[in-house]
């Protein structure tokens, strides 16, 4: 296996170099390229092309190795697999959006977590990735960016300044992040001190992990909080997530309202609507009736938060059905008639298989 260059400190990365016969401020020009995310030797042009390629025999520059790119139709969003050292494959996805370029970043390769509706838990849990893999998916997004320059894409202000950098990280990948919580901070620290983005611009996702919530309520940063629920009521959301069985709704909830009171945030409520098949093959919507609208208005009512409705997006093992957009429509009207915030998330790069782990199970099928 070549080293990766990008996981050396600077006076190993300096060691290397001048074994290698080079002068020392070739490391330095090396470490430059490294930190804007070079996928390869052969991009760092002030780099004699000599030694780019013996480098190449010897090295490889980045802890993510792109396997497939693939683009939405509308441009908007670029959806990557990438390749661990020991081969694993995780996937990260660019999103250029009206207020800036958003990742969402994989924080594991697999996930142990078993939710009944998703495809990135179907392998099992294969490891934690570490902090440099999962900076080094911000990099490569970041060095997408940068060559939306020659291209037709669309390029997106970051906010405060127009050049089109990452600006919004979301940890809605592949994985549960509160299962993997210090090299999650880590990589959080790192994006807001090497790329200046701020807390507020980083989302942490979890399924309800209470010890972890405790963990980022200890940690102190002002980032933002995202709990999956997806269902009101410990009996149902027991039967498609295992993890409340461990935590239990009113436990998870009060860890997270005690996490956004403590930094004056909006809690962000993740709800897919599932509709299910019954034995004649009828659909009926199994989290997604009035109802349950209601219950979940009863268990956020007079709360700081808004609650993201996702329609399902289909995965070919998982027994679900994606609701029809009217009834979407009502389970929505019934919280705002509640005086629940709430928006309809918008499905994006669904015609590049981007919804939650999809490539992945994918590639590992062939
Ligand atoms: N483990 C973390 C983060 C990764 S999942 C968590 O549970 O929050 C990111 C979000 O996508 C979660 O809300 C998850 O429930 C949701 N999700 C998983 N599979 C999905 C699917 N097939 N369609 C729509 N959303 C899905």
């Amino acid at each position: 296996m070549k080293p990766i260059l990008f996981n050396f400190t600077d006076s190993e990365l300096e060691k290397f170099i001048t074994d290698m016969g080079q002068p020392k401020f070739r490391a330095k020009q090396i470490r430059e390229w490294l930190s804007r995310g070079a996928p390869d030797f052969m991009s760092m042009k002030n780099i004699p092309e000599n030694l780019r390629r013996d480098l190449d025999n010897m090295a490889q520059t980045m802890p993510v190795k792109i396997i497939k790119k693939l683009e939405s139709a509308d441009g908007e969003t670029t959806k990557f697999l990438l390749e661990l050292n020991d081969e694993e494959q995780i996937e990260c996805v660019l999103m250029r959006t009206t207020y800036g370029n958003s990742v969402c970043v994989s924080s594991q390769a697999g996930c142990a977590m078993g939710c009944k509706f998703c495809a990135s838990t179907l392998l099992g849990l294969k490891r934690n990735l570490t902090t440099n893999e999962i900076f080094a998916q911000v990099l490569t997004a970041q060095w997408e960016l940068r060559n939306d320059k020659f291209s037709d894409k669309p390029i997106r202000p970051n906010g405060d300044a127009n050049n089109g950098d990452v600006s919004h990280i979301v940890i809605m990948g592949t994985g549960e992040p509160l299962q993997n919580t210090e090299n999650v901070i880590g990589f959080i620290e790192r994006a807001n001190s090497d790329l200046n983005i701020g807390w507020r611009r980083i989302t942490v996702s979890t399924c309800g992990i209470v010890p972890g919530i405790e963990r980022l309520i200890e940690w102190g940063r002002p980032i933002n909080l995202a709990i999956s629920l997806h269902a009101p009521t410990d009996e149902l959301r027991s039967q498609i997530m295992p993890i409340n069985n461990k935590y239990k709704l009113d436990s998870v909830l009060d860890a997270a309202w005690r996490f956004t009171d403590l930094h004056n945030r909006q809690l962000m409520i993740e709800y897919i609507l599932l509709g299910r098949h019954d034995e004649n093959g009828d659909m009926f919507l199994y989290n997604a009736t009035p109802e349950y609208a209601e219950k979940l208005s009863e268990l956020l009512r007079g709360k700081n938060c808004m609650v993201n409705l996702i329609p399902w997006n289909a995965v070919d093992e998982r027994d679900f059905a994606a609701p029809s957009g009217n009834a979407v429509h009502r389970f929505q009207d019934t919280l705002i008639k509640n005086g629940i915030h709430t928006r309809i998330r918008r499905e994006r790069g669904t015609d590049i298989g981007s919804a939650c782990g999809q490539l992945r199970l994918n590639n590992a099928r062939k």
